[in-house]
């Protein structure tokens, strides 16, 4: 699946706010978002009101580059949220927190999801015991997510861990860091996604 793979610190200047794409650097002061506030290119200086399909466009691009896909892969995500029972934007949402990518970056073993995927493609996850190299494998209540036997005294989890460690778990994952492992104990609600998204702006730009 085809991803970005240009400057990511751009694209949070582009949404002219923090989207933690790059794990550590994130929440030092040489973020280029408190370096460089203003959007990328010879007008960034000049922020314009945005008309309200500006807003529902940007929404849409800041929660897309947030868990790092690409437009065609978003908007089947939204079509499987549109014909899910229940409330669109919420599917939406929580079919992009229950990648198995963003259940790796959400359990610890990633400092930022580019590299949480880059672990489940080089097969060093498990979901129940088998190996997945899947990003966007669906993880279901029960699923246990761990890091394989013979992967977990690499000195990489170890130095992920170190900066991970202080991050708090989400409360529909139970974490254990210690053995490299968690389980999905229930799915996630919308209270338990904590970024400022509107997701009602999306479904409302999908909707026209
Ligand atoms: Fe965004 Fe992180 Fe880059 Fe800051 S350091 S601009 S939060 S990706």
């Amino acid at each position: 699946m085809a991803r970005y793979t240009g400057p990511v610190c751009r694209l949070c200047r582009r949404e002219g706010e923090k989207l933690f794409l790059k794990g550590e650097r994130c929440s030092k002061q040489n973020c280029a978002i408190n370096k460089r506030p203003t959007a990328p290119g010879q007008h960034g200086t000049s922020r314009k009101k945005l008309s309200e399909f500006g807003q529902q466009t940007r929404e849409k691009q800041k929660t897309k580059r947030i868990y790092g896909l690409m437009e065609k892969q978003f908007h089947q995500y939204f079509e499987v949220a549109r014909r899910t029972p229940g409330v669109t934007g919420e599917n939406l949402l929580r079919l992009l927190e229950m990648r198995l990518d963003n259940a790796v970056y959400r359990l610890g073993f990633g400092r930022s999801r580019t590299e949480a995927r880059q672990i489940v493609r080089h097969n060093l996850i498990t979901v129940n015991g088998k190996k997945v190299n899947i990003p966007s494998y669906q993880i279901k209540v029960g699923d246990v997510i761990q890091v394989r036997d013979k992967s977990k005294s690499m000195q990489r989890f170890k130095d992920v861990l170190d900066v991970t460690g202080s991050r708090s778990i989400p409360e529909w994952l139970s974490g254990d860091a210690e053995n490299l492992r968690g389980t999905v104990t229930m799915k996630p609600l919308r209270e338990h996604i904590t970024y400022d998204l509107h997701e009602t702006l999306i479904v409302e730009l999908y909707s026209k």
